[in-house]
């Protein structure tokens, strides 16, 4: 088994990514089987606790106050309507349950401390608990961990080059910077990218590049298809071709052998036969629910299918696996 490296040069990336892609597949599921129990899929949920009117100009986001995408706004959800959701997430198979706000950062306040009730509550139920807040400070992170929280998402969406095309309103160091301030406080780490921005090859080089640098690996590495939303200026962007997706969840899988790899937004336009190259390619993670935080997802029934047609199983969550017996039914289907 080979060490974990975080010494990758953009070379080496540039090499694998384009290697014929037999060969990059090859590879990539040797490296998933040599870390992973084959054919066992972690499932997550997303559930957007506070829609709408961000200040940021996210040119793919249906959330942005900047364009005009007709996503209705909703203020902060209460507890108990978010640990109904939670329970039903877990009721179909969830062992990570993610709460995402249309915040540029957090601040603190009434706010806060009601998420902070959510992070407690929910753990509460056995499940990991996941946010996706915005940019956060130190102290909000400390918080965040002393109130149970397990992991913390915050994507680099798209290499340093590309991303001003993209966002204006904050930087890619921004990005960076929320990152080490997740890990500092002890938080496991989610991040990952969106395909099919306009952004190029060398594009995804560097971003693979700059996700294997992160030492220690982001536990969780997110690879979303954008969903192109009307109103946004990405409205009219094509889908990627899945072949390219493969290439880049199999390029992660063996930059970053510990990481869970998670086929995020954008799985709603993939065929059966797409989802099987990505998990063999070494996804071996899927966020499952009718909604993705404001955008429909792949239907819950249409998943349950797949897991059976493809013999995969849900895996249990690190907290299940820690108390057995807790979060983690193997339901996952229909
Ligand atoms: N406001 C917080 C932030 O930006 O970090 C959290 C919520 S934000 C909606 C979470 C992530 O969803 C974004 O970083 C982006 O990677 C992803 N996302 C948002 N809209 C998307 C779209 N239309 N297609 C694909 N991914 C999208
Ligand atoms: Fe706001 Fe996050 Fe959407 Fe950007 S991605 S506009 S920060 S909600």
């Amino acid at each position: 088994m080979n060490a974990v490296r975080m010494d990758w040069s953009r070379e080496e990336i540039s090499g694998i990514f384009h290697s014929p892609v037999m060969d990059l597949l090859h590879r990539a599921h040797t490296v998933y089987r040599e870390n992973f129990q084959a054919g066992e899929v972690q499932v997550s949920s997303l559930l957007s606790i506070k829609t709408g009117g961000c200040p940021e100009d996210c040119a793919y986001c249906t959330q942005s106050a900047h364009y005009d995408t007709g996503t209705p706004g909703q203020s902060l959800l209460s507890v108990a309507e978010v640990m109904r959701k939670a329970a039903e997430a877990k009721a179909l198979g969830a062992t990570r349950f993610c709460m995402g706000a249309a915040w540029r950062q957090v601040r603190d306040g009434d706010e806060f401390d009601q998420v902070l009730r959510m992070v407690r509550e929910v753990s509460g139920m056995g499940m990991e608990t996941c946010c996706t807040l915005g940019m956060l400070t130190e102290e909000q992170a400390r918080r965040l961990k002393s109130a149970g929280l397990y992991a913390y998402n915050h994507n680099i969406d798209t290499s340093e080059a590309f991303y001003g095309k993209i966002i204006s309103t904050r930087t890619y160091q921004d990005r960076i910077r929320t990152i080490e301030v997740v890990r500092k406080a002890g938080i496991t780490v989610c991040t990952g990218v969106i395909l099919g921005m306009g952004e190029t090859d060398e594009d995804r080089v560097a971003f693979l590049h700059q996700l294997a640098m992160l030492d220690p690996h982001a536990e969780s590495v997110t690879v979303n298809c954008l969903i192109p939303a009307q109103g946004t200026p990405l409205q009219d962007r094509p889908p990627i071709s899945p072949i390219l997706l493969v290439r880049v969840i199999a390029t992660a899988r063996i930059l970053m052998p510990h990481s869970m790899v998670r086929l995020s937004a954008g799985r709603q336009g993939l065929s059966p036969e797409s989802h099987l190259l990505c998990f063999y390619a070494g996804a071996n993670s899927i966020f499952a629910g009718e909604r993705l935080l404001t955008a429909p997802n792949r239907e819950v029934s249409a998943d349950g299918a797949m897991f059976e047609e493809f013999d995969l199983k849900v895996m249990a969550g690190d907290l299940a696996r820690a108390h057995p017996g807790g979060a983690g039914s193997p339901a996952g289907r229909g």
